[in-house]
């Protein structure tokens, strides 16, 4: 029997640290894990599903107009915030209850506290200011919204976590960011009828992604209402005496609006945490070093997810806490492969990609075959909305690998899981070309595209 409390005490109880936790203890770890907020983390509680909730309810007001190209007559429509707010919320309590009965069903021990780091074996629940030791420590505290606090009139923004709880949909929103936190609740207002802004600093919207689906999901958003200013950010907020905000640019546009929204970036969770204590080396930007196998510079701190700065998603955050919890409790060794990582943007319209964009492709090779194809969805054909669906692929000429595929339009995430599959496994050009279409569809055009768009040689 170990002098410690525990075999392994996580703190933060969202992907990450529910994952590690579960997997350690039926191992046969002894596990307990503090949460300061609620269990089920940033996905559950304010991220991926109350904003793909707030995605489908901003969808229906194109879904009511694009069925009278079908022959419907859609009555008076109304839309109640609240309502979506209290569906949403009795969901996200309803999984909260499912994350919290799977730790204590694998008899993990649940505390409801901040926990703080006071050496290398030791943690501080601060609700009760119970000191408990451990064998390992788990950091998975993950990453909160970054405002400029520099910014004058700061304290009148909204972030994503308030975004969530707003008591009434206001009339004009302006989203300051391009990632795709900010590109998401763009469509969103704007879905819900409210007039809104999108300002970006820099020269195209989403960063990292290919430079094509970048250009189509901004003008697809513009052709849908929403004005894009880019190369501009705000200089100051202020609030007016009837409780209105104007958001002066450094580019001299007054932007007025009855909420703005940043979402500029986000920040680990690591502030006053005590890992300096702990001597936990971390980056600038304050995000835990580690190792493949998610391993500080401290032997019996680890740490997983968002706080880790590697690749802030909730499906990595899950793989990197399994991957620790199988390598130090389940003797089974084994890393998180970054490198091919599927994922969707909900913008509207939507974005799904795999693998390499263009421009990290010619990094490798100079060879490319670039296969494109835009065109109007089949539905949009009797709805008679102006939106394009994009499909791109991009192939090394050499090998006739391919490298990545991007792709705009309904349902692009979807596809992304799937190709995820197909070029994990070294898909070539040809073997899509082998494979037979599902007819009538948009995924056929991967399959039927012949002729590279551009041939590309170095
Ligand atoms: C608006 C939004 C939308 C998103 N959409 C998607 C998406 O569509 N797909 C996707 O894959 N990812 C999405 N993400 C990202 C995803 O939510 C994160 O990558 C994921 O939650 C990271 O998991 P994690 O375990 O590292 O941290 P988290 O899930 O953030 O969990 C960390 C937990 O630690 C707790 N905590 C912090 N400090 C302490 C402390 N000292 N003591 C105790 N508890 C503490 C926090 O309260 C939190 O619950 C989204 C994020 C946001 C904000």
């Amino acid at each position: 029997m170990s002098d410690y409390d525990y075999d392994l005490f996580v703190i933060g109880g969202g992907s990450g640290g529910v994952r590690a936790a579960r997997i350690a203890a039926t191992h046969g770890a002894r596990v307990g894990i503090a949460e300061e907020y609620r269990y089920g983390g940033t996905c559950v509680i304010r991220g991926c599903v109350p904003k793909k909730l707030f995605v489908y309810a901003s969808k229906f007001s194109e879904e009511f107009e694009d069925a009278e190209g079908f022959g419907w007559t859609v009555g008076e429509r109304g839309f109640s915030w609240q309502k979506l707010i209290a569906a949403k919320d009795q969901e996200i309590t309803r999984l909260e209850g499912i994350y919290r009965r799977n730790l204590e069903k694998t008899d993990v021990e649940v505390h409801d506290s901040r926990a703080v780091i006071e050496g290398a074996h030791t943690v501080r629940l601060l609700t009760t200011g119970q000191k408990i030791t451990a064998k390992h420590i788990l950091v998975a505290v993950g990453a909160s919204p970054n405002v400029d606090t520099d910014l004058q009139g700061a304290e009148h923004v909204i972030t994503s976590n308030e975004a969530f709880h707003l008591a009434e949909l206001p009339d004009r929103i302006v989203v300051a960011g391009g990632g795709y936190i900010a590109v998401e609740f763009a469509g969103i207002f704007n879905g819900l009828g409210v007039e809104t802004t999108l300002i970006y600093r820099g020269e195209e919207i989403l960063r990292g992604f290919d430079q094509d689906l970048r250009t189509t999901v901004r003008q697809e958003m513009e052709k849908k209402g929403i004005r894009v200013i880019r190369e501009d950010t705000f200089s100051r907020i202020e609030k007016r005496s009837d409780g209105s905000l104007v958001g002066h640019t450094k580019g001299g546009l007054e932007l007025k609006a009855d909420q703005i929204m940043f979402a500029i970036g986000r920040n680990p969770h690591t502030r006053e945490l005590g890992l300096e204590k702990a001597g936990v080396d971390m980056d600038a930007s304050g995000a835990i070093k580690v190792s493949a196998d998610s391993r500080t510079n401290v032997a019996s701190i680890y740490a997983v997810g968002d706080v880790t700065n590697r690749a802030n998603l909730t499906p990595v955050a899950i793989r990197e806490g399994h991957a620790f919890a199988d390598t130090v409790f389940g003797d089974n060794p084994w890393t998180v492969d970054h490198s091919l990582i599927a994922t969707a943007v909900f913008s509207q319209p939507e974005m799904g990609t795999v693998g390499l964009t263009q421009d990290q492709a010619l990094e490798r090779t100079p060879n490319l075959d670039i296969y494109k194809s835009s065109f109007r969805p089949m539905k949009h054909t009797l709805s008679g909305r102006d939106e394009k669906m994009l499909m791109k692929m991009i192939v090394d000429a050499d090998s006739q690998k391919v490298l990545g595929v991007h792709i705009v339009g309904p349902d692009a995430g979807e596809l992304a899981q799937i190709l995820g599959v197909t070029l994990q496994m070294g898909a070539t050009k040809a073997d899509f070309d082998k494979t037979i279409a599902v007819h009538p569809t948009a995924a056929e055009e991967l399959v039927t595209m012949r002729e590279p768009t551009e041939r590309l040689r170095g």
